[in-house]
């Protein structure tokens, strides 16, 4: 089978290439977005797949599709709001997405950037690179993890993950979660989100952004936690108030963050920007010893990288052959 991979970038082509020998399919790299102007590339292919933020233009691009013989599309990521589902299904074509490529990965991040909390690097950092003072100072002295209470707001599959390792490090785990999954039983106690705030040490974030879950940690929230906790937002921007949680810190209602997502992230996060167009809650937040902000990155190892390549063709050979798939959108 011959397919075409739009948005391709440097690091996916030796997954790539490993999948095409390992299945015996023809797969055709190109680094442009499937739009108006390209689609007439997947002319002569069998199937498509891409990888993009922008949309994906006109109905005319999954009609030309179609006019192709092309019957679905495969994007190597789990967010498809660049497709127009409807042009699809008018034109036949399924959709797949990667809906899950790697939970450990975000929920390492995440640990990570605990763990660079807790132990206080940052803090020792500027003083010593700032004050040339090497000593250490009562007031950062650190906890060791298996002391920590870790609370877990959203535990399906990230959450579920990070759960394991704060339990393997011998953590005690709560969670909210207003659904109840039995396999998390053995890493967690379940609990009230009020509890979650009240007695974590860390609050670690993983629900989508839903109209309900929108600022769920907002300035009330940030009260409940305790003076010594820390926040982890590996999950959406939007789950935080960024202004509630600046104010938080400038008065040391909670200790620090680790932030992998901002509310504002879009116009910046993926991007080169001028200085003049850095956001001021992005450089008020990175500016504090007590933040981490990494740019939306938790997701990007090797293992997620694979895996989006290698399920998305995947999908792609079954819904060709015929076959169906739960990657499926819709
Ligand atoms: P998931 O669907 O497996 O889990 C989400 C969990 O949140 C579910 O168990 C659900 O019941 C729970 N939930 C829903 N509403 C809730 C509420 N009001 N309060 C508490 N829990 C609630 O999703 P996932 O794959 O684990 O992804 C979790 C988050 O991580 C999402 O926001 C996703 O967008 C984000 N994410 C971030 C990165 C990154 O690179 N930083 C990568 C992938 C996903």
């Amino acid at each position: 089978m011959k397919i075409i991979m739009f948005g391709t970038k440097p690091i996916e082509k030796s997954y790539t290439e490993a999948w095409a020998q390992k299945t015996g399919n023809e797969v055709k790299m190109v680094p442009d977005p499937l739009n108006d102007d390209t689609v007439e590339m997947a002319k002569g292919f069998d199937g498509v797949v891409t990888q993009q933020t922008a949309s994906l233009g006109s109905g005319d691009v999954y009609q030309k599709l179609a006019s192709y013989g092309i019957k679905q599309i495969g994007l190597r990521t789990a967010g498809y709001d660049m497709v127009d589902l409807d042009a699809a299904n008018a034109n036949g074509i399924t959709i797949t997405r990667v809906a899950i490529y790697s939970p450990r990965a975000i929920a390492e991040m995440g640990v990570t950037q605990a763990m660079y909390l807790n132990s206080k690097i940052g803090l020792f950092n500027q003083r010593m690179k700032e004050d040339n003072d090497f000593r250490w100072a009562d007031a950062l002295v650190s906890n060791e993890i298996y002391n920590l209470t870790v609370g877990i707001i959203g535990l399906g599959h990230i959450g579920g993950a990070t759960a394991q390792i704060y339990k393997a490090l011998g953590a005690k785990v709560i969670a909210y979660d207003p659904y109840y999954d039995p396999e998390q039983e053995a890493f967690v106690d379940y609990t009230d989100l009020e509890t979650v705030l009240k007695e974590s040490d860390i609050v670690s974030l993983h629900t989508p952004l839903f109209p309900n879950t929108k600022n769920i940690i907002n300035a009330d929230a940030l009260k409940k936690m305790k003076k010594t906790a820390y926040l982890i937002n590996m999950a959406r921007g939007g789950l935080v108030d960024t202004q509630a949680l600046i104010k938080a810190l400038q008065d040391g209602e909670i200790a620090g963050a680790g932030l992998d997502t901002l509310a504002d992230e879009t116009t910046y996060f993926g991007k080169k920007v001028a200085a003049d167009d850095v956001p001021e809650d992005f450089k008020t937040l990175a500016a504090m010893p007590n933040v981490v902000v990494t740019p939306h990155v938790a997701f990007f190892t090797k293992t997620s990288v694979r895996n989006m390549v290698e399920i998305a063709l995947n999908d792609t050979v079954t819904i060709v052959n015929g076959g169906k798939t739960r990657n499926a959108v819709r």
